[in-house]
């Protein structure tokens, strides 16, 4: 039998009001390119990478075959988000940081934009501003959109520079997946704000949320393979959705 929806929701509601730690993870439908218009055709004439689809070129065969193709595509993506308004995370997020002993989010997005609010983070994906020597591995944030070389070398040992960022065809970080892992363990809460249907790594962790006693809470505008299984579903769009979580307890009406 399903469960009411209210109820549940009140129940999610007083599990995020007593919880000490949460962790959130973090989807595609708070990242800083999500929503953005298409590359327009001049700009399609101009840096020819852009044609090409993230799976095809962000690729660690790319990089090794041509590191300065990779890097146009990347610093073409800097360029596209220092460009947009800003998106705004929900404010409900922050409040959560605030209230809470821990807040931990964890996601594959790469834009940094989860930095804002006071909250600590795993970025599996690795972050677009930040790169990372193939040679020496010292890593340093850089937000430059226009590089003085293509592809960039490192002024300490000469090597080549890449970005910090998980490429297809390597592998997530184990040191950062287990970090993930522990940190969901501790959870009292574990929310999964617009994964989407990516599936994983957002169906592991919730399930490894749950075996550790964690309540787990979904926010999406559309059902995913994990609806059915979290403790709470809520059919709604993030920012939304977590004004409902956060709202005050409405006074007992009877
Ligand atoms: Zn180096």
């Amino acid at each position: 039998m399903a469960a009411d929806p209210e109820q549940t929701l009140v129940g999610a509601r007083d599990a995020l009001r007593k919880a000490h730690r949460v962790v959130a993870l973090v989807g595609e439908s708070l990242a800083a390119e999500e929503g953005l218009p298409d590359a327009s055709e001049d700009e399609k004439t101009e840096n020819s990478v852009i044609t090409s689809l993230p799976e095809q070129m962000a690729t660690i065969d790319t990089f090794r075959r041509d590191p300065a193709r990779l890097w146009r595509w990347y610093l073409w993506r800097r360029q596209r988000i220092a460009a947009a308004p800003r998106r705004t995370w929900p404010e409900a997020l922050a409040e959560l940081a605030r209230r809470i002993d821990k807040l931990t989010v964890i996601t594959e997005n790469v834009d940094g934009q989860h930095g804002r609010i006071g909250a600590s983070s795993l970025e599996l994906h690795g972050s677009l501003w930040r790169t990372r020597c193939t040679g020496c591995g010292r890593v340093r944030d850089d937000a430059r959109i226009v590089l003085p070389e293509l592809p960039p070398s490192c002024g300490h040992c000469g090597s080549l520079i890449r970005p910090d960022i998980v490429l297809f065809g390597e592998s997530l970080d184990a040191a950062m997946m287990e970090r993930a892992y522990r940190s969901v363990c501790a959870a009292d809460v574990f929310l999964v704000l617009g994964a989407g249907a990516t599936g994983e790594p957002a169906a592991s962790l919730a399930g490894y949320a749950r075996e550790n006693g964690a309540v787990v809470v979904e926010v999406d505008a559309e059902r995913t393979p994990l609806s059915d299984f979290v403790t709470v579903f809520v059919h709604a769009e993030v920012d939304r959705g977590l004004d409902a979580l956060l709202a005050p307890p409405a006074a007992d009406p009877g």
